[in-house]
């Protein structure tokens, strides 16, 4: 007799926009289904399948939202932007009512035009931030943070402030840095735009002229002359997996964002090196590290992106291929004794090049689970499984469950 053990481990992998559309040139196949993905298969033929709204039918979910959701969270009650996300992926310990946005260094001509958005993917912009970060500006706390590359985290801490404000980047070139305006009629959205409109004007007056920028119009790069921020969020903090579930948790992933969304529910990141969140990921490093790891915690959330970019770039080929490495990755944790969860946060079809509302894959392997008939892993073959068409908000109830973290409910 097959005995369970009273709290189980659980791994969850979560493969980026995975979901996809029949694709003519792979025989009307979608890329998941057109791959070679034998472990995936025997997953699926070892565990029981179903197909899953990562929010709600119909909706189109962001990375975002979809993560949230898959986390037991409501985005609906508990998603307020993306800018606090990314400042929790970068180590920023926020407080409750700070606004937070993505930030990027970018260059300006003199008449503020908007020349690289990425000041020439500039290393670091640890030296930018440091004579901005800690600044006042009208009794408001600015904080900046270097994150990866030219990106960085700006948070402003203060009384009567608001995260209903435009953006000052709007993603072209050739147009000048935009005026932040308030987008609605409050005093607090007012007073945040006056904030950020000086912090604009005060980052291009005290970055041009550092050495770090002398030096690289010497050598011919482009200057890191002015802030650019987006993505404005307010930070409310959220019940943690531990709080709700008493389950210790960590999360390995290469994205900002999804270091941001482990870090925002209480994870403990993991960095793996080697794990970039692009096309050039070491998938398999992710799905060592969670089996080195995996003892040390109850639950491990791996996240792997390069299938979401490929996606987004309209190339079956390229995420056909980047699902057949995910694959093989996944392969190092078919030895795994608990439970193993494969999903995705999203559809995103290579012939749209973005994200979709169909519902995603969903496989659950381990000991004491209920099998069905299925025996490949796709779109397809998965909804005839026997978890049937879930929600998102549904699966870390199941899983916690199956772990053996869930109380009777009634007597
Ligand atoms: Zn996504």
């Amino acid at each position: 007799m097959l005995i369970l053990n009273l709290s189980m481990k659980a791994i969850l992998v979560v493969i980026d926009g995975l979901g996809d559309r029949p694709i003519r040139k792979f025989g009307d196949k979608t890329p998941l289904e057109a791959a070679f993905t034998p472990n995936l298969d025997e997953l699926a033929s070892r565990g029981i399948c179903g197909i899953m709204d990562t929010v709600a039918p119909g909706i189109t979910p962001g990375s975002d939202t979809a993560h949230l959701s898959l986390f037991g969270l409501d985005p609906h009650k508990h998603y307020h932007g993306r800018g606090p996300i990314e400042a929790c992926g970068a180590g920023l310990k926020l407080e409750h009512g700070d606004i937070a946005f993505r930030a990027n260094a970018g260059t300006v001509d003199e008449n503020l035009i908007i020349k690289d958005r990425r000041a020439g993917r500039i290393e670091s912009t640890k030296d930018l931030c440091k004579v901005i970060d800690g600044m006042e500006i009208d009794g408001v706390k600015v904080i900046l943070k270097p994150s990866s590359w030219y990106r960085a985290v700006l948070v402003l801490r203060g009384k009567g402030l608001s995260d209903k404000v435009s953006p000052n980047d709007i993603k072209k070139l050739g147009v000048p840095v935009q005026k932040v305006k308030p987008l609605d009629n409050s005093q607090e959205a007012k007073r945040t735009a006056e904030v950020l409109n000086k912090l604009t004007k005060i980052s291009y007056e005290k970055w041009r002229d550092l050495d770090i920028n002398k030096k690289r119009i010497k050598e011919g790069k482009l200057p890191a002359n002015i802030i650019l921020f987006r993505g404005a969020g307010t930070y409310v903090p959220v019940p943690t997996i531990e709080e709700r579930y008493h389950m210790k948790s960590a999360c390995i992933a290469g994205g900002g964002l999804y270091k941001g969304i482990g870090a925002f529910l209480g994870m403990n990141v993991i960095n793996v090196p080697g794990a970039t969140g692009k096309y050039d990921s070491d998938f398999m490093a992710k799905t060592k590290k969670a089996m080195e790891i995996i003892g040390d915690y109850d639950l491990v959330f791996v996240h792997m992106k390069a299938t979401d970019s490929a996606g987004e770039d309209g190339n079956p080929e390229l995420k056909r291929e980047m699902i057949e490495k995910m694959d093989a990755a996944i392969g190092k944790l078919l030895g795994f004794d608990g439970l193993l969860v494969v999903t995705a946060d999203h559809t995103t079809p290579c012939e749209l090049k973005k994200h979709s509302y169909e519902p995603v894959p969903l496989v659950m392997s381990g000991p004491g689970i209920r099998t069905d008939s299925v025996k490949a892993f796709g779109e397809r073959s998965c909804s005839s499984g026997g978890l049937h068409r879930i929600r998102g908000l549904d699966l870390l109830p199941i899983i916690a469950n199956h772990m053996g973290f869930s109380k009777l409910y009634g007597a």
